[in-house]
């Protein structure tokens, strides 16, 4: 970006603004870095860094257990998963996924530390477990004779 958008003034420069976000009752807050414009105070985002900061929301409320049908619903859409996805994945009816959603049913906790673990990752750039609720979902059959290597830690 070599000019606002707003203005078309060239002096931008790297700046960050107050983010804030409340959620399931809580104020979650972050300083996000934007590029602003001198000439008339636009900020913009240089990239994803406000999917980042609800990601990282997602992954505050996943380490605490904080898992509310608010809470549930914030982190499925900050990992970007539609609920028929993640009902799928979870083994679990759509309508289940709703019903969790709108609070019209307990969160089962396997569930939400499913969720919970998607959400880690994803904060970690891994994709273990949602690697390995794919594979239950589409399993591939071992063949008889299995050679396993150890791995280093
Ligand atoms: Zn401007």
């Amino acid at each position: 970006m070599k000019r606002c958008l707003q203005c078309k003034g060239e002096r931008l420069s790297e700046a960050t603004t107050e983010e804030r976000l409340e959620v399931a009752g809580k104020t979650f807050e972050a300083s996000v870095p934007v590029i602003r414009c001198a000439d008339c105070g636009e900020s913009y985002y240089p990239g994803p860094e406000l999917e980042r900061f609800e990601l990282e929301v997602a992954g505050a409320l996943a380490e605490h257990g904080e898992i509310s049908a608010e809470a549930f619903r914030f982190m499925r859409k900050a990992l970007g998963v539609r609920a028929c996805e993640l009902a799928e994945l979870l083994d679990v009816a759509q309508e289940t996924v709703s019903r969790w959603e709108h609070g019209r049913l307990p969160i089962e906790r396997r569930a939400a530390a499913l969720l919970s673990a998607m959400v880690l990752d994803r904060l970690e750039g891994r994709t273990a477990t949602l690697d390995r609720l794919k594979a239950l979902l589409k399993p591939e059959p071992l063949p008889s004779l299995v050679r396993v290597v150890p791995r280093s830690a």
